[in-house]
């Protein structure tokens, strides 16, 4: 593949936009800190997992973690030398959503054509078992460095979910050193792609689950599932898919019930993807043993036509978070995945605030994986994963769970900035801005590092890979 040229669509750092330009933040440079490194401190309302602060300032420390957090004068006073971006009545700081499972490699491509929400288990969809037609899975793309395609189509995945609020995603593949990955370290390049672990394997199901359970299904002796591969990984949260088919299934509910009986040795942190197959029993032992529900109600819907019983689990106070599964079948983005939850929510005649939906967005996504100490929260410490979005009154929960591209002011990912709107100072980025078109905020400190340009990156992705277009998107629809 030929690179394109590497300069004229891009805008470099410190170009145009003083201070005052910005429309909804005011932005002041750093002073002259003599060589100490001042951070910035960011004014807004701020969601802190205890609530919503107006008026609040968050310090994003110079080594990419959350400082001092409290009303913005008093944390301005404390960081003298801090740049500023006071974006108080104008904008809300969140964590960046947790988008707490996908398949990155896979989740590239728009919806197939023969997709269709007729099957009652995963293996009919996978392996076209009981004559089923399966479902055509895109190309597995992994990262190399070397081809500036599979890169673009890469980045271009991840481009989309951060579009769509989130910093981080669970599951093997993408790129290094852009959005937040988050699986197991396995092979060598691992450590670089993934800055934390989780075990995402599908263990105990293989991909043969019917098979499997057969002679248990025909009520013969209950199956015995191999022992787990990989020894002790108790350090770790283990995050199977598990119950994937309709309530009618037989090996789904099996499936269920096996892993519910694992999770009462309480050695390790237990979540649970999928899920579809589960019932308030279960929800009941899901709360007790306190495994968290990993739910991509547009792909349950996409692929089988129902999804979790969500008044039962909500009433059984299990912990939900929210994830986008991938492309062939799921959400483009968080943001469209929590579109889906209220529209099943309503179906259901079940409320789902604002305020709930970013739970499952965000601090419960971190739990999922195990992973809360490190993101997931405003709190000092955690990593700089924010986003910071236009809010023009109303509910601050709803204007994060619903902001447009043109709402995005700035999203950091280790206090980084990587998206950047136009209204506000490129410095704030202190790296290289790209405009890409059809995309509101610049990207900034992203292509250049991957040998791309605005040109090549959109001549690789055109038409490939769906960025900030929903409109294919798999249905999000119950059938009754
Ligand atoms: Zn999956």
């Amino acid at each position: 593949m030929l690179l394109g040229a590497c300069t004229s669509a891009i805008s470099f750092a410190g170009e145009g936009g003083g201070p005052d330009d910005g429309r909804y933040c005011e932005f002041t440079p750093a002073p002259d800190a003599g060589g100490r490194a001042p951070g910035l401190v960011v004014g807004a309302e701020v969601l802190l997992p205890e609530g919503n602060r107006p008026g609040y300032g968050v310090h994003i420390r110079f080594n990419g973690s959350i400082g001092a957090i409290g009303e913005f004068d008093g944390v301005r006073a404390d960081f003298p030398n801090a740049a500023i971006l006071d974006c108080r009545g104008n904008a809300v700081l969140s964590p960046g959503f947790v988008n707490a499972h996908e398949h990155p490699a896979y989740s590239w491509a728009f919806p197939d054509a023969n997709l269709n929400p007729g099957y009652t288990h995963r293996d009919e969809w996978r392996l076209g078992t009981d004559g089923r037609v399966p479902l055509p899975i895109p190309p597995r793309i992994d990262f190399d460095s070397d081809d500036p395609r599979s890169t673009a189509i890469l980045l271009a995945m991840e481009l989309r979910h951060l579009l769509g609020g989130a910093t981080a995603i669970a599951g093997s593949g993408g790129v290094p050193g852009v959005i937040r990955s988050i699986n197991r370290h396995k092979r060598r390049g691992d450590p670089a792609l993934y800055d934390a672990e989780a075990d995402m394997a599908t263990f105990p199901f293989s991909f043969r689950v019917v098979e499997d359970l057969r002679e248990e299904c025909a009520g013969g002796p209950a199956y015995r599932f191999p022992s787990p591969f990989g020894g002790n990984l108790a350090f770790m949260a283990f995050v199977p898919h598990v119950g994937e088919g309709r309530r009618t299934s037989c090996a789904a509910r099996a499936e269920v019930a096996r892993y519910l009986k694992r999770v009462l040795r309480r050695d390790r942190r237990y979540s649970l993807i999928h899920g579809v197959a589960t019932d308030r029993e279960d929800y009941a032992l899901m709360r007790e043993f306190d495994v968290t529900l990993v739910w991509s109600p547009r792909s349950n819907l996409a692929l089988y036509g129902e999804t979790i019983d969500l008044e039962g689990a909500l009433e059984l106070d299990v912990r939900i978070a929210l994830s986008t599964d991938w492309s062939p079948s799921g959400s483009f983005n968080m943001r469209e995945e929590a579109k889906c939850a209220r529209r099943v929510a309503g179906d259901a005649g079940v409320a789902l605030p604002g305020e709930a939906l970013w739970h499952m967005s965000t601090g419960n996504g971190a739990y999922a994986l195990g992973l809360e100490d490190r993101f997931g929260a405003i709190r000092p410490g955690l990593w700089a994963d924010l986003i910071l979005v236009r809010h023009a009154g109303g509910d601050p929960y709803d204007a994060v769970l619903t902001a447009t591209d043109e709402d995005i002011l700035a999203t950091w990912v280790d206090g980084r900035a990587i998206l950047l709107s136009e209204s506000l100072d490129m410095p704030l980025s202190g790296r290289e801005c790209v405009t890409l078109e059809g995309v509101a905020p610049k990207v900034c400190g992203v292509l250049g590092t991957f040998g791309l340009s605005a040109e090549s990156f959109a001549g690789h992705i055109k038409d490939v890979v769906p960025v900030n277009d929903t409109h294919r998107q798999a249905p999000c629809k119950i059938q009754r």
